[in-house]
């Protein structure tokens, strides 16, 4: 399978703490990979040392392409949209940064498929924290990526909602896209993990498919793998 971006040997310290210690794996095509671990294993870091968003002590990233944004789509724990423009106004504006032409029609159309056509007109920090969610992730595709990064895409969602996102990040391995995305949800895992990388102190402590984490840790149910 090709790989879309390969990381070698990221570090980060804070105040001579390893955060992240000597992280290296590879994003292949259209694969989901989840990054699990505890609170503070350092998932969200190593996220922003991928997408540059905070600069790595050591390490490099391969991108598979000469312009890595274009091809990159990211939904952060943060809320990723404008507050103060309505969720229709978000879109129109994140299609107007990345020069896409959208139709008043192509947008309705995006609206539905997240089931966000009600709310469209609502001021976007007024939606409720599922429809933000699902609002982020409409606006982290607005440019077509290769590539999609969620954090914890269903964190303090409802059961609906959760079940919803689940069914759109499947549609987007369908589409052809690789997806990494970190959580706690273990369920979740079991759902969508092709690949699963388990990340403690800011260390991979092992990787694989579901199959081969229970194997390698002698578990039967994937809570153990978290215990
Ligand atoms: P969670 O599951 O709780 O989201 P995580 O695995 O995503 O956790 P990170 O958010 O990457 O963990 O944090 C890893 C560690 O780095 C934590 O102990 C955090 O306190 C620390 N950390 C993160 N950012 C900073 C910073 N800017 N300065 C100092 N320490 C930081």
């Amino acid at each position: 399978m090709m790989d879309y971006i390969l990381i070698n040997g990221l570090k980060k310290t804070y105040k001579q703490i390893e955060i992240v210690k000597n992280i290296s794996f590879n994003i292949r095509k259209n694969e989901i990979l989840a990054i699990i671990g505890p609170n503070g294993a350092g998932k969200t870091t190593t996220l922003d040392l991928i997408l540059q968003l905070k600069k790595a002590d050591e390490g490099n990233i391969e991108y598979w392409k000469s312009k890595p944004k274009e091809s990159i789509g990211v939904q952060l724990q943060s809320s990723c949209f404008f507050p103060g423009l309505t969720a229709y106004e978000n879109i129109q504006l994140f299609a107007a940064l990345y020069k896409k032409r959208l139709e008043r029609e192509d947008i309705s159309l995006i609206f539905k498929q997240y089931g966000l056509e009600d709310v469209m007109n609502i001021d976007a920090r007024k939606l409720s924290g599922g429809q933000q969610k699902k609002l982020s992730i409409a606006l982290a595709l607005i440019h077509e990526p290769e590539v999609v990064f969620l954090d914890e895409p269903t964190a303090a969602l409802d059961p609906r909602a959760r079940m919803e996102i689940i069914q759109l990040i499947k549609r987007l391995q369908s589409d052809g896209k690789s997806i990494v995305l970190t959580t706690h949800d273990m369920g979740e895992v079991k759902q969508l993990a092709n690949r699963i990388l388990l990340l403690e102190r800011g260390e991979i402590v092992a990787s694989g498919t579901i199959e081969e984490l229970f194997d390698e840790w002698n578990a039967t149910t994937v809570d153990e793998l978290y215990l």
